[in-house]
């Protein structure tokens, strides 16, 4: 009998493992035969086929193909998928959704390329100001951290605030001590210097000195270099073999921000959410409308409350966004597996890995 038992278990776990690793795509029943005798006696065993995704973002904004070359584009899809594909390495192999994530998001911070981490926007004042957060479906958990200037991963730290205090959220120099004393490597602000962005600052002050409008700014920036746009920030969301969504996002907010300004990013329910009975959430775009329109769990309250579809209740908060007069893009993905990628902008760079366990990366639009 304990032999019997035990053959079971293996032939349960090896199922398991090969719908995790291979098909890890649709809900389906199988019938697991053995092949002997022995274990032919415990009959059929039906399983649930557990279902992985993953899906990343790396910022919404005006992201115009006239206005990308060839190159910066290539640069893009590559750390896009290298990003995907290291979030979903940890899925595959059966890690839990919050490595997923985090793994992701500490690939796209060491980037220049995203605004998070080492590609951070600059400040008004010239420094550069990272926020992040992250929070897992299972037990409603959550971590934020923003204000910080030497973290080089911003998401680890939201992590570690959500896994080793009983806080929730901590900002400037009392994050970085806690940073500190939990053995995190504090970096100079040297290390986020890119010449790039260095340059958008000025040429925003040059142009807040000619006391232009917002709106001007605006139609300015479709013309602009695409690394210069003010978005950038990036996140994840993950949905792993056991059935638990997390999500997470880092920024260095937006260019030229002034006093301390904390965006949506570290804010849950705002930029990040997620909760096993709806779906996670990553968002981009203008963080004071996505705060005042509390996206990320207004999202989850349509899925849970009014039954929408990730995808309909994914619409539905960007366009609240924009009557407010705001615009931006996030990433949902449910419970079910299923993947929302919503923006009102003219592109938002995005990758995933759905159903066919397929990579696909997109920029724009259209
Ligand atoms: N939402 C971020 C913020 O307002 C910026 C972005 O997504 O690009 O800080």
């Amino acid at each position: 009998m304990k032999n019997k038992k035990s053959r079971r278990g293996f032939l349960l776990d090896s199922i398991k493992g090969l719908g995790a690793a291979a098909l890890g795509s649709q809900l389906f029943k199988t019938e697991a035969r053995a092949e002997n005798k022995e274990s032919r006696s415990l009959a059929s065993v039906v399983i649930a086929q557990p279902k992985i995704r993953f899906v990343i973002h790396g910022g919404a904004g005006t992201i115009n193909r006239k206005d990308m070359s060839a190159e910066r584009e290539k640069e893009y899809h590559a750390a896009l998928t290298e990003a995907l594909m290291t979030g979903y390495g940890v899925l595959k192999k059966g890690g839990p959704s919050l490595d997923a994530v985090e793994a992701a998001i500490r690939f796209m911070e060491d980037s220049p390329l995203f605004n998070a981490g080492k590609g951070a926007v600059f400040t008004s004042a010239g420094t550069n100001e990272l926020d992040s957060s992250i929070m897992e479906g299972k037990m409603l958990k959550a971590g934020a951290v923003a204000s910080l200037k030497h973290i080089k991963n911003p998401i680890s730290l939201a992590r570690m605030v959500m896994e080793r205090s009983k806080h929730v959220m901590m900002v400037g120099e009392g994050a970085e001590a806690f940073a500190k004393e939990q053995g995190v490597e504090l970096v100079p602000q040297s290390y986020f210097y890119v010449e790039s962005r260095w340059k958008a600052l000025q040429r925003e002050k040059a142009e807040e000195e000619k006391n232009k409008t917002p709106q001007d700014k605006k139609q300015e920036k479709d013309h602009g270099d695409p690394i210069d746009h003010k978005y950038g920030t990036v996140g994840a969301v993950a949905l792993d073999q056991d059935g638990n969504l997390a999500a997470g996002t880092s920024t260095g907010g937006i260019s030229n921000k002034k006093w301390g300004r904390v965006g949506d990013s570290p804010i849950i329910g705002a930029g990040t959410y997620a909760n096993n009975r709806t779906c996670g959430i990553s968002a981009t775009g203008d963080g004071e409308y996505f705060i005042r329109s509390v996206v990320a769990h207004d999202l989850s309250a349509l899925m849970e409350y009014k039954g929408l579809s990730v995808k309909a209740a994914a619409d539905a908060v960007i366009e609240k966004v924009v009557k407010l007069g705001g615009n931006g893009g996030l990433i949902a993905l449910d419970k079910d597996g299923n993947i929302a990628q919503s923006f009102s902008t003219s592109g938002m760079y995005r990758a995933r890995v759905g159903s066919d366990g397929q990579p696909v990366i997109e920029i724009y639009k259209d």
